[in-house]
């Protein structure tokens, strides 16, 4: 059978060639690819690549992915990651095959693949210290030296790995290790420990186990056993493709997934390790998992990021064996391609000048507008236009420089989808001699007409100061200043203390109200998405996605 048929958009890379190879030899007739998260923190950006990596080759190629919880560590993991990361994958579009696996549902098929090492003379159980093990196994440049336990019996091993399981021994005492090669260069390779003990409350299995197998031991296993074809992992883990191998080939598991490795991502101005993002979060430098200053999955969710935003970002970094970086830029780019093409416009002012139009009177007047300059599905909305309204404070300037072309004394300016507006009077504060307001006219004859005899360039955004609805915005920048936040040695250095601005008391038009939408574009702001979490009808809560444009590349080219 061909499968050209699996014609599809992705481009072709390399593990999707290695695929169709195996497809067109006949050495399988589908696939089976898995997602393997540990349920210790949420998941990041990086996962997000891994999870469009596995489940979109099932996709493309007709098979399945399964949703699998490596879940070796008791003490590091909780169910609310658990809940976190299935809740991830499927809102970035994906659903695995059959129930969410764990690899703990495979602990007693790894104990007994154990014993049958150990009753292979494959597997031994050692004494020695954590610090003598480090000692005895050398270093790059030097072989390892046997344990003094590696030649006890096989009798005395199944009795002291079935007393580990028993609870008999204290953690550390003793280790269960696979008998392959002291001297081999590869270090994985020198007698890896395979089980430890761990007197820990496992969140699937309770207190039933007191030995936990160790992540190399349990990964492949968990792959025969569920079939996985397969095994796609980031390039760390070549070093550990000989162990997963090995393993397979001693035990008589039905299948053996070949592992494939692929450059992780890396991003710059963040981090993306679990690890790390939690020191974040328990020190409290963020609000949580979500903040949507962190390139967690949940944070970027918040923060206005798409899931389609998220799958065209992955797909346009493609899939390579060589690492490299990538710009943050891209991934703004792939935010901003979509919110332009479907988010509805809408007219907020952030930080509110009050304008009084002396030649229009008390009535609003119900202007019609488009919600997006070319998707007419989107719809059209009413503005009201009234006497009284709110322009940005950055949109006037007293003293302008030359090429001004927004409002200033004397001066015209295009209320957007309405008048010309001018200038006559500023009003100051008696007391502080602040700015407080702006008398001004409108030309009545330019509404959605250029006006008479002159050229009015600035166009500036506004709201009915009568009309308008409050709201508290957001404005998320960058959270860390340095493109390799790691770098400087420690990533708390270069946390960019303007990563977050809170505006308590902006105006946003009424239309709002009535538009069920989650995302907008703040015209001449940048994209803005309602916050999930804390905005209401009686209180709403914006938080900004990305800039109009990449105001960090400007910074970067002034430098
Ligand atoms: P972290 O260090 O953040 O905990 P991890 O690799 O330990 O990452 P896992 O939960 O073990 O996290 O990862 C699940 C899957 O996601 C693995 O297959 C892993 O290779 C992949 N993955 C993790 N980080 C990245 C990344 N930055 N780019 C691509 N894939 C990644
Ligand atoms: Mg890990």
């Amino acid at each position: 059978m061909s499968h050209s048929e699996f014609e599809h958009k992705a481009p072709a890379h390399f593990i999707h060639k290695i695929i169709e190879e195996d497809l067109n030899s006949g050495k399988h007739t589908s696939i089976v690819t898995r997602f393997p998260p540990e349920p210790n923190g949420f998941l990041h950006i990086g996962h997000a690549k891994s999870i469009c990596l596995n489940f979109g080759l099932a996709e493309q190629f007709n098979g399945a992915c399964h949703l699998r919880f490596d879940d070796t560590n008791p003490e590091k993991e909780n169910q609310v990651y658990i809940d976190a990361i299935a809740q991830d994958v499927q809102w970035l579009g994906f659903q695995w095959h059959g129930p969410v696996r764990y690899a703990s549902e495979y602990f007693q098929a790894l104990y007994d693949y154990a014993i049958e090492l150990i009753n292979m003379g494959k597997a031994y159980v050692c004494s020695l210290t954590a610090e003598q093990t480090r000692e005895y196994r050398g270093t790059l440049t030097e072989p390892g030296k046997p344990s003094p336990y590696r030649d006890r019996s096989i009798a005395d091993n199944l009795d002291l790995f079935s007393r580990m399981q028993a609870g008999e021994f204290d953690e550390g005492a003793h280790v269960l290790r696979a008998k392959i090669d002291m001297a081999s260069p590869n270090l994985n390779m020198r007698d890896p420990v395979i089980y430890r003990i761990k007197k820990a409350h496992h969140h699937q299995t309770g207190d039933h186990w007191n030995v936990y197998p160790m992540y190399d031991y349990t990964h492949c296993i968990s792959d025969a056993i569920e079939g996985i074809t397969h095994s796609i992992c980031t390039l760390e883990f070549e070093d550990h493709r000989p162990l997963y191998d090995w393993v397979l080939d001693q035990l008589p598991v039905s299948c053996h997934p070949r592992q494939i490795e692929f450059a992780r991502l890396n991003l710059n101005y963040t981090i993306t390790s679990k690890r790390k993002l939690k020191r974040l979060v328990d020190e409290g430098f963020v609000v949580g998992w979500d903040d949507p200053r962190l390139h967690t999955i949940a944070g970027l969710r918040r923060r206005g990021y798409t899931p389609a935003s998220l799958r065209n970002f992955c797909e346009a970094i493609g899939v390579a064996r060589a690492d490299s970086v990538v710009d943050m830029a891209m991934l703004e780019f792939s935010i901003r391609d979509d919110l332009d093409k479907h988010a509805p416009r809408i007219m907020c002012v952030l930080d509110p000048l009050k304008v009084t139009i002396t030649n229009y009177g008390d009535d609003a007047q119900w202007l019609e507008a488009s919600n997006h300059p070319k998707d007419e599905s989107l719809g059209k909305r009413k503005i009201p236009f009234t006497r009284t309204l709110y322009i940005d404070r950055n949109d006037f300037m007293e003293d302008p420089p030359k090429d001004y072309f927004r409002l200033s004394p004397g001066k015209e300016v295009r209320l957007r989808g309405a008048y010309i507006l001018r200038c006559d009077q500023v009003v100051r504060d008696p007391q502080t001699g602040a700015v407080i307001e702006l008398k001004s006219s409108i030309d009545p004859e330019t509404l959605g007409k250029n006006p008479e005899g002159r050229k009015v360039k600035g166009v500036i955004h506004w709201v009915s100061a009568d009309h308008a609805v409050p709201c508290e915005v957001r404005l998320y920048d960058r959270f860390f200043t340095e493109e390799n936040p790691e770098a400087a040695g420690d990533f708390f250095q270069c946390i960019n203390p303007n990563s977050l601005v809170t505006l308590k008391h902006c105006w946003i038009e009424p239309s709002v109200m009535e538009n069920s939408a989650t995302h907008f574009q703040f015209e001449r702001e940048g994209y803005f998405c309602v916050d999930c979490k804390e905005d209401s009808a009686s209180h709403r809560v914006f938080n900004r996605t990305v800039t109009l444009k990449d105001s960090w590349a400007k910074i970067e080219a002034k430098k």
